[in-house]
């Protein structure tokens, strides 16, 4: 059984991944973090990654392996562990950057389809309902306000003595996903047959709940 999570920056959907996957004893496959190893090759190799020729010439070059470690997903940019290095800021942005190409998509889509013709996965992303896995058998598409997403990152960064600026993390948010659901193969949108849920009031036992629910229920 496959479980396809898919919504805007920060709406928590990581973090209940992990959750469910544990609770329902499936893998979580966090498909973003694959975009931010492919953007952390070309920051690191001094490619622009606004140059399209020069990022799809550079993928050859490049290769991602996930492997798990007591049930936590590492990833691997050509045989390094990237895993933590790939969490910047800095990464995110250009992930979405290079995430419009259709080098950099279909070079990742095969590793995460095969992931989930192996497994049980609970897996998260942008086009997983959609592109990914258009028959997973539950789909969910994980929101939450701007502002609410903003306040969880804020309280993150400040929890780890990051100096930050509320307003300047939700106009982040925002302009990643524009970025995201305007672009032209695979946008942020809702596959038509997810079941939206608008995590801004909610605690996150409340969504671990309301997606198993969910996914009980199709199996
Ligand atoms: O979810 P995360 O912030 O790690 O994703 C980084 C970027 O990777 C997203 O902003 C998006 O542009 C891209 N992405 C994507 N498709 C996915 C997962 C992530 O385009 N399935």
């Amino acid at each position: 059984m496959n479980i396809a999570i898919d919504g805007p920056a920060g709406a928590g959907k990581s973090s209940i991944a992990k959750l469910v996957a544990k609770e329902m004893d499936f893998i979580y496959v966090d498909t973003g973090a694959m975009f931010r190893a492919m953007a952390y090759y070309f920051l690191s190799s001094g490619i622009d990654t606004q140059d399209e020729e020069a990022v799809s010439a550079g993928c050859p070059s490049i290769r991602i392996r996930i492997e798990y470690q007591e049930g936590v997903q590492h990833i691997f940019l050509n045989d390094t562990d990237v895993s933590s290095e790939i969490r910047k800021e800095e990464v995110g942005k250009n992930a979405s950057v290079v995430a419009k190409y259709p080098e950099v998509r279909t070079k990742l889509l095969e590793l995460q389809r095969a992931m989930a013709a192996e497994n049980n996965v609970i897996m998260d992303g942008r086009d997983i309902g959609t592109v990914v896995l258009p028959d997973a058998e539950a789909k969910i598409f994980l929101t939450a306000s701007s502002r609410v997403r903003a306040e969880r990152r804020y309280k993150e960064l400040t929890e780890k003595g990051e100096d930050c600026d509320l307003d300047r993390i939700e106009a982040d948010i925002i302009a990643r996903d524009e970025q995201d659901m305007n672009r032209e193969i695979a946008p942020l949108r809702a596959a038509d047959d997810a079941v939206l849920v608008d995590t801004s009031y909610m605690t996150i036992p409340e969504v671990v709940a309301a997606i198993r629910g969910i996914a009980e229920s199709k199996r």
